[in-house]
């Protein structure tokens, strides 16, 4: 079976169900049994890193983990970066939380660029980078991705083109959210041209949260007076987007900074927790992740 040649930020997702298409072959199974992958639904922001890191290994795949799925974002949660990859093929992976959020299992495609992506390269096919987690726009013509449900395995993967208009559902977002979800793709970009970037954002992320008090009550203060400070300048709407407890008033509010400081037996967490903390602090101070630009375009190849 031949794995075909992936399209510019095209998702590993979309190429293995262009693969099998091309193929002949009528089901996935084949795929997945040359690749040793699990036959579990394929979610497109949900980082699937168990069988991504699986199918790294293979040769057609290697570049494809990094740039054709959100693995990277994932690295937000470790501090040093050379323990991410095996943290996050580990079984300890499928333990992420995500009751909380309002994690999206749709795929999502821009009709712009579906049409361009036909007109240059015949058939449309799925983006990463729209794809990745909570992001809501297209950058490239600033208009809200149109969702597509019930695409839950490779077999049904059909690409954006030939899916019938009743099964392709457009969504309504704020202007916010345009700027929200360039910047979800802009660190996703510095993390694809340096990986080790995500060991500074997170310092940036627990230079901002300290000096945290020892004592327990002053430490609750601390954390809930930060949260107003985040809530003053993240928009609302984009916190009922991303966490249950904005959208729903019946459940108790979660003080996700603080949460995310105490990391309490929970390794590994949507990366959603870390990209808002660090929205808020960019929103708060538009130069603070210049210093790290500067870095990936001295280093320029993307450290291992
Ligand atoms: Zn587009």
């Amino acid at each position: 079976m031949n794995i075909v040649k992936a399209f510019p930020d095209e998702h590993v997702w979309s190429v293995a169900a262009r693969s099998i298409k091309w193929s002949g072959f009528d089901s996935s199974s084949i795929f997945f049994d040359k690749f040793g992958i699990d036959q579990s639904h394929i979610k497109p922001t949900k980082g699937n890193c168990h069988n991504i890191t699986k199918l790294a290994k293979f040769k057609e795949f290697e570049q494809l983990q990094k740039s054709g799925s959100s693995f990277l974002l994932w690295y937000l949660n470790f501090d040093r970066t050379e323990c991410a990859d095996s943290e996050l093929n580990s079984a300890e992976y499928q333990q992420a939380r995500e009751s909380q959020l309002t994690v999206c299992s749709e795929w999502k495609f821009c009709p712009c660029c579906a049409q361009e992506n036909r007109a240059l390269y015949g058939t449309a096919y799925w983006h990463n980078k729209h794809n990745l987690p909570f992001v809501t726009h297209c950058t490239k013509h600033n208009m809200p991705l149109s969702h597509v449900a019930n695409l839950k395995d490779l077999d049904s993967l059909i690409m954006p083109n030939r899916l019938a208009a009743d099964r392709i559902q457009s969504q309504q977002y704020g202007e916010e959210f345009f700027n929200w979800s360039r910047f979800v793709e802009r660190i996703f970009n510095m993390l694809e041209q340096n990986p080790s970037v995500a060991t500074q954002l997170r310092q940036k992320i627990w230079s901002r949260l300290n000096p945290v008090p020892n004592e327990q009550k002053k430490r609750r203060n601390h954390f809930n007076g930060l949260l107003n400070e985040l809530e003053a300048i993240v928009p609302n709407s984009i916190l009922r987007h991303c966490f249950q407890f904005y959208r729903d008033e019946k459940r108790r509010k979660s003080n996700i900074l603080f949460t995310t400081y105490k990391r309490d037996g929970i390794q590994i967490r949507n990366p959603v927790y870390m990209l808002i903390i660090l929205y808020w602090i960019e929103l708060e101070d538009s130069s603070i992740f210049g210093d790290l630009h500067e870095t990936t375009n001295i280093t320029g190849n993307p450290a291992k």
